[in-house]
């Protein structure tokens, strides 16, 4: 069977990635341009997102003529921390200064860290389930751009007792044998593209603390204001970083700084240490 062909009630879950962007348009093809009624492309926006994302986000939208619903978290739902709220933006209207990842850190009275990742569990997985329930969905299929190459992933998401409440997991490109060279060699015979380059690993949210300390610093160095949002969210009363095993991002700039005055070489990016699409479910 066409592991793209995906049979309702499903979500596919566009990242705002080149991996999730493939998968799309492939799921897209299986189905002859035009998704069953009951399977729904989510784009869930924490408000940390780069602009070329949301840019590529739109443009998939507009030229695949496929609706992207994009979603916000907007508050937990009568103070309990299991259920949440969501917003529909979109391109126009979304959150472009981290209202959502922020407003979500103080309701919790700390950041996310590597061990809790409560931004993914929030800001994408929970927010995705909310819409699929208020829509009158019980069980549904999630579908995620996780690629054969990726098998840590792929065990972790069809491990036996996951829970699977928000979807169960549904991985085309596994299936397919779909591998990181093939997602990018596609993207280069496109007429459009993710504007950002495929090994800077600068997509999902700006400075992620998933992501290495020295993309991190590379990434201050190339636009040192982007750390003053991260920065703050470590200055709330616990003073709760977003890692414990490294410095904070106050001290990310001011290393960022000292190499660009001691005019050190940038990181050198390999594709080992990217942080690959933060999905739902991951
Ligand atoms: S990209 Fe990083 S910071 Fe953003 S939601 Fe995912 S894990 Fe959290």
């Amino acid at each position: 069977m066409n592991p793209y062909k995906v049979d309702g009630p499903a979500v596919i879950h566009f990242s705002g990635g080149r991996t999730s962007g493939y998968m799309l348009r492939q799921i897209l093809d299986a189905h002859g341009g035009t998704l069953p009624a009951d399977v729904h492309v989510s784009f869930q926006n924490t408000g940390k997102e780069r602009e070329e994302t949301l840019v590529f986000v739109e443009e998939c939208s507009q030229r695949w003529a496929v609706p992207i619903t994009w979603l916000e978290w907007d508050g937990f739902e009568n103070g309990s921390r299991s259920r949440c709220l969501y917003r529909v933006v979109d391109f126009e209207t979304a959150s472009r200064k981290g209202e959502p990842f922020e407003r979500m850190i103080k309701a919790l009275g700390l950041p996310p860290n590597p061990v809790a990742r409560t931004c993914t569990a929030n800001l994408k997985v929970k927010t995705s389930k909310a819409w699929m329930v208020t829509h009158g969905y019980e069980e549904w299929d999630s579908v995620m751009g996780i690629r054969a190459d990726e098998p840590r992933r792929v065990a972790r998401l069809n491990a036996p007792g996951r829970d699977n409440s928000a979807g169960i997991p549904h991985l085309p490109l596994a299936r397919a044998g779909v591998r990181k060279a093939d997602v990018l060699e596609f993207w280069r015979e496109q007429p459009f593209d993710l504007r950002l380059d495929p090994s800077g690993d600068l997509g999902n949210c700006d400075l992620c603390f998933l992501k290495s300390r020295a993309k991190i610093v590379s990434a201050i160095r190339r636009e040192p204001a982007r750390h003053v949002w991260w920065a703050a969210q470590e200055a709330g009363p616990k003073g709760a970083t977003f890692r414990s095993d490294r410095p904070r991002y106050d001290d990310l700039a001011r290393e960022a700084e000292f190499q660009s005055r001691q005019n050190t070489l940038p990181h050198v990016e390999t594709e080992d240490d990217a942080l690959a699409d933060c999905m739902c479910g991951d």
